[in-house]
């Protein structure tokens, strides 16, 4: 496996996920302590219901009861079953507006249809399950069923008090039924490596033992509200360069969004000439970044060293990035460079929305800003008169992206989020940062460019 044992209880955390963010660690698996991935962990008091999990009795006969299902099928000729069920959703698609520790959720509501296929049917029970199913593509044990899904109920409707008679006569009977989803579980999400799916899941049981099953996935979202725009500043030391960024503070996963930058400090003038930088490249790229924490199941507990560990995986990707070579407008009086572009995520890509579930699948994203700028020397007399010093650098740096669907319309603006300043530095500027980097630029691109503008001027 080659993992690395992490030495972190989650049990010890009530949000059940508090992984060291900054472990550099490229290995693309770890052995880490972890729970069953349970609902338990963001069920909130308040919400009666919420995590009911089925007794391990009835989760074995629901196993079975599918299994026998299978078997059904492949020996026997198809017979009608005694009902047919089918559901219908009053509400518009679940959208959860706010981050999950604000959301104050979404209603569904609907009916359940019950048609007598053959003759009158007595049925004794029929019970509607919201399910929440968690996976993982990378299992503990390749095609163990257990440790690569995992199912939780959230809730659970209970349609009949007691045995009742549909007459084939009545036809198609509708059950209603509806409940509020709270806000704070994580929205559906098919990630590379993890997945969580929510479905609504019927199971009717005849006096005479047959049982109707039906299921109808739920697809729920999560949309933040947009808010001011973020302004960061980034410094390149030991130049003294720095550059001013205004991003949206939330983006989406299809469409285009504007960034503005405005590099300063370009021109450092002395006595009788100056030295400046040029910027001759801009390269964005959004990069995703998912962890998953696979469970391993009481029988394949041992390869990863116990029950309550897990492995942890990671999967990087890039979801859209360009490279520019103009578009913005150099001032070397004023010592500035300053532009406005538009960035998309590419959305051939499937990219996720951010997502943090408690059983260890968390998406974020990165806007990954490279600059490579070239060093001129002019006479201060004929400042249009320079020369390439040869010198070129490539500044890097990187912003956090907050990627949600879209609120869409039905959402009040009246009270957006306040303005987010945390990424702009405490002043003065302090020169140790983790978040830029200067490095030499040793392209061949821009040396054949610097040529060209050599013989220009
Ligand atoms: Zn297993």
């Amino acid at each position: 496996m080659g993992g690395k044992i992490f030495g972190i209880d989650l049990r010890k955390s009530p949000v059940a996920l508090e992984r060291p963010t900054a472990q550099k660690n490229n290995s693309s698996q770890s052995v880490i302590e972890v729970r069953r991935p349970s609902m338990d962990h963001i069920k909130r008091p308040s919400i009666a219901g919420l995590g009911k999990k089925h007794s391990d009795k009835k989760e074995k006969d629901r196993s079975l009861s599918k299994d026998k299902h299978a078997k059904d099928a492949s020996r026997v000729l198809p017979q009608p079953k005694p009902v047919k069920l089918t559901m219908i959703m009053e509400s518009p698609p679940a959208l959860f507006i706010d981050p999950p520790a604000q959301s104050t959720g979404a209603l569904i509501s609907g009916r359940l249809q019950v048609t007598p296929n053959a003759g009158d049917v007595v049925i004794n029970s029929i019970v509607m399950y919201l399910e929440c199913t968690t996976s993982t593509k990378r299992p503990v044990q390749d095609r163990c069923r257990e440790c690569s899904s995992h199912i939780t109920d959230l809730y659970e409707w209970n349609f009949l008090s007691k045995p009742t008679t549909f007459h084939a006569f009545d036809g198609m009977q509708e059950l209603p039924f509806s409940h509020l989803i709270p806000g704070h579980i994580p929205a559906t999400t098919h990630g590379h490596i993890g997945g969580i799916e929510y479905s609504l899941h019927v199971r009717a049981k005849t006096n005479d033992g047959k049982e109707i099953e039906s299921r109808r996935d739920l697809i729920i979202s999560r949309a933040l509200r947009p808010g001011n725009d973020k302004n960061s500043v980034r410094i390149f030391p030991p130049t003294n360069l720095s550059l001013h960024v205004t991003l949206p503070s939330v983006v989406h996963p299809i469409g285009d969004f504007p960034v503005q930058c405005r590099m300063t400090g370009i021109t450092t003038k002395r006595e009788d000439s100056q030295v400046r930088w040029r910027l001759r490249k801009l390269t964005w790229r959004v990069e995703e970044h998912e962890t998953m924490i696979s469970p391993a199941c009481a029988q394949h507990a041992a390869k990863v060293g116990g029950e309550g560990k897990g492995v942890l995986h990671q999967h990087d990707r890039d979801v859209g990035n360009e490279e520019m070579k103009q578009g913005w407008k150099t001032d070397f009086d004023d010592g500035q460079v300053e532009g406005e572009f538009m960035i998309g995520i590419d959305s051939s890509k499937l990219p996720q929305c951010d997502v943090e579930a408690p059983n260890g699948l968390k998406i974020t994203h990165n806007l990954v800003l490279e600059l490579v700028i070239a060093e001129e020397w002019a006479p201060n007399k004929k400042p249009h008169q320079a020369t390439p010093t040869g010198a070129a650098r490539v500044l890097r740096t990187q912003f956090n992206l907050s990627v949600s669907e879209r609120s869409g319309m039905g959402i009040s603006w009246d009270d957006e989020m306040p303005p987010m300043y945390e990424d702009v530095p405490a002043s003065p500027p302090h020169y140790l940062n983790d978040h830029t980097s200067v490095m030499d630029y040793t392209g061949d691109d821009l040396q054949e460019d610097m040529e060209q503008f050599t013989l220009d001027r």
